[in-house]
């Protein structure tokens, strides 16, 4: 069936992927950025899905950006939370700022969307959300207690969520990825990265259709008995 979806950060990267995924099952999507306006614009032409700017690190820009794409589209069924920032430090030498750039984006983004989309699934009896973790946060890594944080505390928002909202036909799934190649990987030193992937027992990055297949699987109307679980995408690099 066809269901209205909205993927944070699908324009770029892994929600691209997922926006495509979604769209080539046959969901209507929105994809949502913060500022890179070329990127979007060009992801818009290429594929005909809408975006929208907004910052998911803000409540208030959620509930006026969400009510935007149900003016749109129609009412959110299927929401993949999946924009997400890394500021890496040491703790030491971390900043405040680091600490809640991350926190704010990659975190609080999951409340500010959750509580704009929840009481509708809720009233409809029906809704799928994907939460997108990250092997570093089930594992941790140097030079990222923000980011590992905010990525663990993905999971329990995921099963908490999930437990509320099981008797209502919507279904919180986290899926965590391992590297993949996205901007967000690139931007890691090329010696780093080699060493990164010599640690991947299937030998290369991800790409993102390989979580993109999975979120789409996730977000179809038969996954409905597959909640609060944590599927990891890291080509063997990490197996809990
Ligand atoms: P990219 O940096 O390639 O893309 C990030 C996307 O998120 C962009 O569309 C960006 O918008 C958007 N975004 C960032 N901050 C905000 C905000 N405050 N409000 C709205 N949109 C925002 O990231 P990736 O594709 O690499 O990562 C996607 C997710 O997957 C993240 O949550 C990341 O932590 C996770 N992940 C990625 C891994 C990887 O190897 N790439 C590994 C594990 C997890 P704009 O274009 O405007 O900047």
């Amino acid at each position: 069936m066809s269901r209205v979806a909205i993927v944070t950060g699908g324009t770029r990267g892994l929600g691209r992927a997922i926006a495509l995924s979604l769209r080539d099952h046959g969901h209507r999507v929105a994809a949502v950025y913060r500022g890179h306006r070329e990127a979007a614009d060009s992801f818009q032409q290429e594929t005909d899905i809408p975006v929208y700017a907004w910052d998911v690190s803000t409540l208030a820009a959620c509930e006026k950006g969400v009510a935007q794409v149900e003016r749109d589209l129609g009412a959110i069924d299927i929401l993949v939370n999946n924009a997400g920032i890394t500021r890496d430090a040491m703790l030491h030498r971390m900043t405040e700022q680091q600490w809640q750039e991350v926190m704010h984006t990659n975190l609080d983004s999951l409340f500010n969307m959750c509580r704009c989309v929840i009481q509708g699934m809720r009233e409809r009896g029906y809704g799928r959300i994907v939460n997108i973790s990250s092997i570093n946060g089930r594992k941790g890594q140097v030079g990222q207690c923000n980011y590992a944080a905010s990525k663990a505390g993905v999971l329990g928002f995921t099963r908490a969520l999930a437990l509320e909202s099981a008797p209502k036909g919507i279904t919180v799934n986290t899926v965590a990825p391992g590297y993949c190649e996205t901007g967000m990987v690139q931007a890691v030193p090329a010696e780093v990265l080699k060493g990164i992937v010599a640690g991947i027992p299937v030998g290369r990055l991800g790409q993102p259709q390989d979580v993109a297949q999975l979120v789409s699987l996730l977000a179809c109307d038969q996954a409905g008995f597959i909640t609060g679980a944590t599927f990891d995408v890291n080509g063997g690099q990490w197996m809990p």
